[in-house]
């Protein structure tokens, strides 16, 4: 069952049919709908019918049901187990695909109609669409899967990138090797638009001195349609061609034209289509040019050019998620003259009062900055926590130097995560049983969440031990594969985990390698941690993970020094480092391991999201009181590193923060895991933990909370505004 595309010419074409047994042959139909991955009982529709093979594919359902034997096929049919889940997850499917209620429905009845269409350069929808790079994508894609689940009436806008962001690989001496990555398209589920004469759709967009053509693609996310573009087309020359390919260039000519392509070949995109949105939302400064794009429509249409730019900020939201400078676009003024120098007379705008619009003044010279674009150009802006808010007015004050940085027009929603999609499948049939069927509808409502006091502790405990046993199976077996296939030295087997302990206290640390994450800030006293892990009885293992990006040396310098401190014989095997960090071990990690360890310099940590699917699934916090932590940190569910104030002097800071740190290892964290025991073996007091920091946290740090917010308070203005 597709959605329909607005424009009734166009359709979408799936190019592959299965050749299934008919009585399960809408699995093919449930393949190319995202909404099976935040399914479990759907998920194990594939699973079931044969476990090694969906390995072997990575999650892929449509390369699973290609290559899957007929006999396997055959045998599931016989089953009545399976049978009655399939009927049971497609009548749910239809259910919800024809989408007779929902929230936003029943909110906002008048304006199911419209439109808000959603710009981002990232969506981390699964780890076999490699869409993203981390944190920012994870939260777009988690972002679409919450308006499916509401009834929100949203669509994306983002990149088919063929060769991802890059496969991480380390050597011997901890570097950091990328390679690219390929996503094989005619085995994903994301398809072509078709027009009426059976040509893709394509749009185009003036780049110095050529137009660029753009294929227009699509990958269903439940009822929520996201669109992809992809510069793949023969007209294009071969450098144009590849402008899609990759994410975050460090080249600024690729950069400007790729975030050209998304802004300006979005807004045709969705014309394309048939769309007319009511709302327009930038996800981080990368896609602002959608706003000159919709200027100039406007202005084509007779508007006056004062008028056109007054109009197009009623229904613009800009959503800013760092204060690092890496993360906020600018290019020199040279290169916008190079790019927009045919933009300014159709705008109606001279070349320094374009410039003025994003302007801003670095030390190097006159800078030309997205996020500045998207303010000026947008009603709403928000940060994403609220530390993040204060960061975030304080940063962008000289745009409104009369006013108090209090009264900068800046506001904060924090980020929070999809439920179904972070929670353990054994954890989620736990809760189902204790909190009643439809609790995940509900999580964000007074009280759901307290029947978490209901889960007898033994139950809940033997899930958790379940859990990280899993993940330490799962990292063996990885490192067996790596140990048979790579060719790698036999200290990085020991690197890669086999020497983890499934009853041992064990810390998860997992994000981008970016140097105000200070990855090494637990290594700063190395031998006060090889007392801490190597405690006769009470040992602690710490998992690391995550990429740097490929020309960010400091970041490659971390994860090295991390890496030498894994490989170290004195600590036992106790330090591990899991390469190639994606969703998929994300998964593995936030529900495996009994602790989750963040270590940000405040205030660069805009929110944070891995700790939400941490707390999510009774894994305790541990971490500095930044981003999301400083708002989810109550003194019982989980612990703190630091005040609650901002740093005097980086050194000391560091100094300050790794003795914290041990101190609350040694005299609380590990003592409670260890001692605290009744006479089964239960830590009462660590489950007492567990089920506050869950009760707490997974409400207020949910994408549903998030986007009722995000809809009631930014979205509504653009909403009504339109006709
Ligand atoms: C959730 C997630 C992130 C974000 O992690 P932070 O610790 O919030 O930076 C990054 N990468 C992946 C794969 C994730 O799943």
């Amino acid at each position: 069952m597709d959605f329909s595309i607005p424009e009734k010419s166009l359709y979408i074409d799936t190019p592959v049919h299965f050749d299934l047994p008919r009585r399960i042959d809408r699995l093919g139909e449930l393949a190319y709908n995202m909404w099976w991955t935040w399914q479990p009982d759907a998920l194990r529709l594939f699973l079931q019918i044969d476990r090694d093979l969906w390995e072997k594919t990575y999650h892929n359902p449509i390369a699973f049901l290609k290559q899957v034997s007929r006999v396997q096929l055959n045998a599931v049919t016989q089953s009545r187990h399976y049978l009655e889940n399939y009927d049971r997850v497609f009548s749910r499917f239809d259910q919800y695909c024809r989408a007779e209620k929902s929230w936003f429905k029943e909110t906002y009845p008048s304006l199911t109609n419209k439109t808000i269409a959603y710009f981002s350069m990232e969506f981390g929808l699964h780890e076999i669409l490699s869409l993203y790079a981390g944190g920012l994508g994870v939260l777009s894609g988690d972002h679409l899967k919450e308006a499916s689940d509401l009834g929100l009436p949203l669509v994306g806008v983002g990149f088919l990138y063929t060769e991802g962001y890059f496969s991480q690989r380390i050597t011997e001496d901890g570097w950091q090797e990328a390679s690219p990555t390929r996503l094989n398209v005619e085995e994903s589920s994301i398809r072509p638009i078709m027009k009426e004469d059976g040509t893709p759709l394509t749009i185009s967009v003036e780049l110095p001195q050529r137009q660029v053509k753009l294929q227009v693609w699509v990958v269903q996310v439940g009822r929520v349609p996201l669109y992809l573009l992809d510069s793949r087309c023969p007209e294009n020359s071969p450098a144009d061609q590849n402008l899609t390919a990759r994410l975050y260039s460090s080249n600024p000519e690729v950069r400007i034209s790729q975030e050209m392509l998304l802004g300006i070949g979005g807004v045709r995109a969705l014309r394309a289509l048939g769309y007319s949105p009511s709302v327009w939302h930038m996800n981080e400064g990368h896609s602002a040019f959608l706003a000159l794009e919709r200027v100039r429509e406007l202005i084509t249409q007779g508007v006056e050019p004062k008028k056109a730019l007054e109009l197009v900020k009623i229904n613009n939201v800009f959503t800013t998620h760092t204060p690092v400078p890496a993360g906020n676009d600018e290019f020199p003024t040279w290169l916008v003259d190079k790019y927009f120098a045919s933009w300014w007379q159709p705008l109606g705008l001279t070349r320094d009062e374009f410039i003025e619009l994003a302007h801003c003044q670095r030390h190097w010279g006159d800078a030309f900055s997205m996020p500045v674009l998207a303010i000026r150009l947008s009603e709403h802006c928000n940060a994403v926590s609220e530390l993040h808010g204060h960061v975030t007015r304080k940063m962008w004050h000289f745009l409104w130097p009369g006013r108090r940085v209090d009264d900068v027009p800046i506001t904060h929603i924090t980020n929070g995560i999809h439920t179904s999609t972070w929670l353990a499948r054994r954890l989620r049939l736990l809760f189902d049983r204790y909190l009643g069927e439809d609790w995940i509808t509900h999580l964000d409502e007074p009280g759901v969440m307290d029947h978490i006091n209901d889960i007898p502790d033994a139950e809940l405990w033997a899930v958790r031990l379940h859990l990280k046993r899993k993940l330490v199976l799962y990292a063996l077996e990885r490192a067996r594969q790596q140990w048979i296939h790579e060719g790698i030295h036999p200290v990085q087997v020991i690197a890669s985990g086999v020497l983890l302990d499934p009853y041992a206290l064990t810390i998860g640390f997992a994000r981008r390698f970016a140097p105000y994450k200070r990855a090494n800030l637990i290594l700063r006293d190395f031998d006060r941690l090889l007392s801490i892990l190597n405690k006769p009885n009470m040992p602690v293992q710490i998992i690391f993970a995550g990429k740097s990006h490929p020309d960010n040396e400091p970041g490659k310098l971390l994860i090295q020094e991390v890496y030498r401190a894994v490989k170290k014989a004195e600590n036992g095997g106790r330090l591990v480092f899991l390469g190639e960090y994606d969703m998929n071990l994300a998964r593995y990690l936030v529900q495996g391991v009994d602790v989750w360890l963040n270590t940000p310099r405040r205030p660069n940590e805009a929110s944070g999201t891995s700790g939400q699917k941490a707390a999510l699934n009774g894994v305790l916090n541990f971490s500095v009181l930044d981003g999301w932590w400083r708002e989810g940190y109550n003194g019982f569910n989980g612990w703190a590193i630091g005040e609650d104030a901002d740093p005097i002097d980086p050194v000391i800071q560091d100094d300050a923060d790794a003795n914290d740190l041990y101190n609350t290892l040694e005299n609380e964290i590990i003592p409670l895991y260890y001692k605290e025991r009744t006479s089964n073996g239960l830590p009462t007091e660590w489950i007492a933990r567990m089920k506050e920091s869950i009760r707490t946290l997974a409400p207020q740090f949910s994408t549903r909370r998030m986007l009722k917010e995000y809809a009631q308070n930014l979205y509504i203005t653009g909403l009504q505004a339109s006709k």
